[in-house]
């Protein structure tokens, strides 16, 4: 009998893994691959996703094996530089390879002790009301008290939940693979300048080693979108936009990927819960895919773990679908209106041009990147302060950063006055009496996931709401 079942070890399933290994869950992930795919989706990490791997120590190894680019241009490709003064440590995107972020993300895991399984693919599940029986594709029975389906946008786990995944089905499709180019280099740049102003779904750009990651429209949306397409396949699509397949050779992986975009009805059924693509698909424009999925882990890790380690609060866990349905909803949308503006036809560009004039007003910019990079969510914990419901940035206190103080996972009380107290939730709750310059309240109560749950002076106050996130006292 296992805690908690991963099915999926992609960047959502081991950072879930890694979360509830924190809070002393013993866990298993499953993957049906044998070995990590080769597949570079994801390029890199925004301002969101960069928090928190400071908020668990992560983000030394992340800066080591990533680079650092100004946060600009992101929505719809506009190219409009990020307003100053971003309410964040990190203005800059990372990037950063997938297949180097699933790396570092495994390897964290399976440092903090969660074990990993490869080549087990989940077939079927079965819950009652003690736990989840899952069956793997050798026939191979396992039990678990929770199971999280974290196994991508054809996702098994709600297949065999029957959860609902209305949106549109894809429309078209990108074949996209790295590998060399004959022709050289100055003639492959004019040729996708060229090619770009009329198809902006088209690009061929070195990615050093003599390679090319090389993206162009499909010539439809293919029966089979699991089968990688073959290398003539491309370089037809690329004879037919371009006039020329550059020479293309020896590539390195190919894959397909196309625009559907969908969203889980739930995220939760019994005790199967859903998280990252298997909740939520939509097209890579702005490149919020993977944040978002990492993000959800994030915000389910420490309140599964609250439920397996006996002191969750009532609702606690079914605030994860309450909370972050509604983030990829925005997501979805945002990354449906990017696409209208990436149309080439007049419509569409008009409305483009008229978008890039309002963002010249700080406001309209600054409402988008933050929309982007995810440091604008506000998770609607009622009304209050305006700091409730949103994460705080890493601000400076007199004993160092505050991120600093989250790395355990657990809950954090700043009080610059000292006057409170956390007696009976110090089992869960930190305390620490310090000062900063950047934080213009007297206290601040932060969930293990960094946002703001209370904000005041008055201990009575604070009493009362520490049970919400944090369960009963224990006098
Ligand atoms: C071209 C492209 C570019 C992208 N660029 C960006 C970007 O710049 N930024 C960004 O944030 N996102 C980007 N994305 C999206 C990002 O790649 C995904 O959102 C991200 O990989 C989702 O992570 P996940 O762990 O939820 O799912 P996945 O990465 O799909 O992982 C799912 C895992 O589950 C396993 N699995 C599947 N079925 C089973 C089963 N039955 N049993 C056991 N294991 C199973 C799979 O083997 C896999 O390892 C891009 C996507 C594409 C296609």
């Amino acid at each position: 009998m296992f805690d908690v079942i991963v099915a999926g070890g992609g960047p959502t399933g081991v950072m879930l893994a890694s979360e509830l290994r924190l809070q002393g869950v013993p866990v298993l992930v499953l993957d049906k691959e044998p070995e990590p795919t080769k597949v570079v989706r994801s390029l890199g990490l925004h301002v969101r996703s960069i928090e928190v791997l400071d908020q668990r120590g992560l983000l030394d190894r992340f800066l080591e094996h990533g680079q650092q680019y100004p946060l600009g241009g992101y929505f719809a490709g506009i190219p409009k530089p990020a307003p100053e003064r971003l309410d964040t440590a990190h203005p800059y995107i990372l990037g950063i390879p997938q297949p180097v972020t699933d790396r570092l993300l495994t390897e964290h895991a399976t440092g903090v002790g969660v074990e990993l399984r490869r080549g087990c693919e989940v077939v079927g599940l079965a819950q009652d009301d003690q736990g989840v029986t899952v069956e793997l594709a050798d026939g191979t029975r396992l039990r678990s008290r929770w199971l999280v389906g974290c196994d991508g946008g054809r996702s098994t786990v709600r297949k065999l939940l029957g959860v609902g995944f209305p949106g549109e089905p894809a429309r078209a499709e990108w074949l996209l693979g790295e590998m060399e180019l004959a022709a050289p280099p100055e003639e492959v740049a004019a040729v996708v300048a060229e090619v770009r102003t009329t198809h902006r779904g088209f690009g061929a750009g070195p990615i050093g080693e003599g390679l090319y990651r090389v993206v162009v429209p499909a010539a439809g949306v293919a029966a089979d979108r699991t089968a990688p397409p073959t290398l003539e396949e491309l370089k037809q699509q690329l004879r037919t936009f371009a006039g020329t397949d550059f020479g293309a050779h020896s590539p390195r992986w190919l894959s397909r990927f196309g625009d559907a975009t969908r969203l889980a009805e739930r995220y939760r059924v019994g005790r199967v819960l859903l998280a990252g693509d298997a909740a939520h698909v939509h097209p890579p424009l702005g490149g919020q895919g993977l944040n978002l999925g990492l993000q959800d882990a994030f915000n389910l890790g420490w309140k599964l773990a609250a439920e397996v380690n006996g002191w969750a609060p009532a609702g606690l866990l079914d605030s994860y679908q309450r909370e972050r349905r509604p983030v990829a909803a925005d997501v979805l949308d945002l990354t449906r209106a990017q696409a209208e503006l990436t149309s080439v036809a007049p419509g569409p560009q008009a409305v483009r041009r008229l978008l890039a004039e309002l963002m010249d007003f700080e406001e309209v910019n600054r409402y988008l990147i933050e929309k982007i990079t995810a440091i604008g969510i506000r998770y609607d914990l009622g009304d209050g302060h305006a700091l409730l419901g949103r994460r705080l940035r890493d601000v400076g206190l007199k004993r160092g950063r505050l991120y600093g103080l989250l790395h355990g996972g657990r809950g954090l009380l700043v009080d610059q006055a000292g006057r409170l107290s956390v007696a009976g939730w110090a089992d869960r709750v930190d305390h620490v009496v310090d000062v900063s310059e950047e934080l213009e309240v007297p206290a601040v109560l932060l969930r293990p996931d960094g946002h703001v749950a209370w904000v005041g002076d008055d201990q009575t106050d604070l009493q009362s709401h520490l049970p919400t996130w944090f369960g009963t006292r224990i006098t």
